[in-house]
């Protein structure tokens, strides 16, 4: 077998092993048609029985109501940005956006050249170093809906219990998060998530939107932008990614196979555990960036004493295997990001690394 590394990437990035060795098995032949997954049509017999069960496993995983619909759609989570507000901020109308993070701002900047909308709250004061707490929450009156980051990609904070707003639809950005811990649905109006960090490769964006949300959609829109076109034609309108889809069909197996979502939380507990312990205990030598409450179980942030160390200290894990960790610009230092993908060895051998790092630097 080829050499596979710990891939510590925000995304795209690491896929399961057993997904990968599937897909590759599969490649010149899905399902007896003699073709591959890449070249059936997508209103072929066997596409849409692909397209079908990975609607109802992601809903079935998510516990999402019945009458709730998954897309598939394109354009990433930035077309979400745009999307949401040209679907559902009508003139006169204000939506409110909780700041968390760089994408929570770009969702935040997109809705603002469609309508109005309102920076409910935001903690750019501190580097986004946390999630606002209920009491600094200030939703405008008749909000067309309120929307928030669950997980921060690159500040590595997440809302440790996901927020709720009676009466106000909310819409979640869960890109970075999605299927990683188990979560009331039916609290939300529509989540949408890129699928290249916790579904499958980039390409695909899966939404999941409540029947209400549908029946507010802005029919002025021409109909490639509109929600109710791919609810209404399964999302088959246009030709959708079909191979993101298959790869997220496997990975969706893959956790069902893994104990779904309750297991993926507890396993991504304990993975985070093993990296901000090695954080914790090195007396200084690692700073995390974000708040000690507000961490995050998929991107983990740190700091090390000057860019120097932090450079060596990326060659260094690279020699052992351990890529893809240096920090997004905006935040400086390392980044470990631990999907539900990456196995415990992968946290426990960074963790190791970690511990190694600072005896020899400290
Ligand atoms: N939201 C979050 C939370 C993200 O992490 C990302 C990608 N890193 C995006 C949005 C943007 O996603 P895309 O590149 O799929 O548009």
């Amino acid at each position: 077998m080829s050499k596979r590394v710990y891939n510590f990437n925000p995304g795209p990035a690491i896929l399961p092993l057993p997904v990968l060795e599937e897909a590759q098995r599969d490649l010149l032949d899905f399902k007896g048609s003699g073709m591959s997954v890449l070249e059936v049509s997508h209103r072929g017999k066997a596409y849409e029985e692909l397209h079908n069960e990975t609607e109802t496993l992601f809903k079935e995983l998510l516990g999402a109501p019945a009458d709730y619909r998954v897309l598939f759609m394109g354009g990433g989570a930035s077309a979400q940005f745009a999307l949401v507000p040209m679907n559902f901020l009508p003139a006169g109308a204000v939506a409110d956006y909780i700041l968390t993070g760089s994408f929570a701002e770009k969702a935040f900047e997109e809705a603002a050249r469609v309508g109005e909308v309102h920076s409910a709250a935001s903690s750019k004061a501190t580097h986004y170093d946390r999630i606002p707490r209920p009491d600094e929450i200030q939703l405008s009156p008749d909000a067309a809906y309120v929307h928030i980051t669950s997980n921060n990609t690159i500040f590595g904070t997440q809302w440790p219990v996901l927020p709720e707003f009676p009466g106000v639809p909310l819409v979640a950005d869960m890109s970075s998060d999605i299927l990683s811990r188990p979560f009331d649905v039916s609290k939300f109006g529509l989540i949408y998530a890129g699928a290249q960090k916790n579904l499958g490769p980039s390409g695909v964006t899966v939404v999941l939107i409540s029947p209400e949300m549908l029946a507010k959609v802005n029919k002025n829109l021409p109909v490639i932008f509109q929600y109710t076109t791919y609810a209404k034609n399964n999302s088959l309108y246009n030709t959708p990614a079909t191979f993101a889809v298959y790869i997220v069909n496997l990975v969706l197996k893959w956790l069902k196979a893994n104990g779904g979502l309750a297991a993926m939380e507890q396993r991504n507990r304990e993975k985070a555990a093993l990296i901000y312990d090695a954080l914790d205990a090195s007396g200084g030598f690692y700073k995390g960036h974000a708040a000690k409450e507000f961490r995050s179980l998929m991107n983990v942030t740190f700091r090390l004493p000057g860019e120097e160390l932090e450079a060596a200290f990326v060659s260094e894990a690279k020699q052992l295997d351990l890529i893809g960790l240096k920090g997004h610009r905006s935040v400086g230092g390392m980044r470990a990001s631990i999907y539900n993908a990456m196995p415990v060895e992968g946290c426990r051998a960074l963790a190791d690394f970690m511990r190694d790092f600072a005896k020899r630097n400290g």
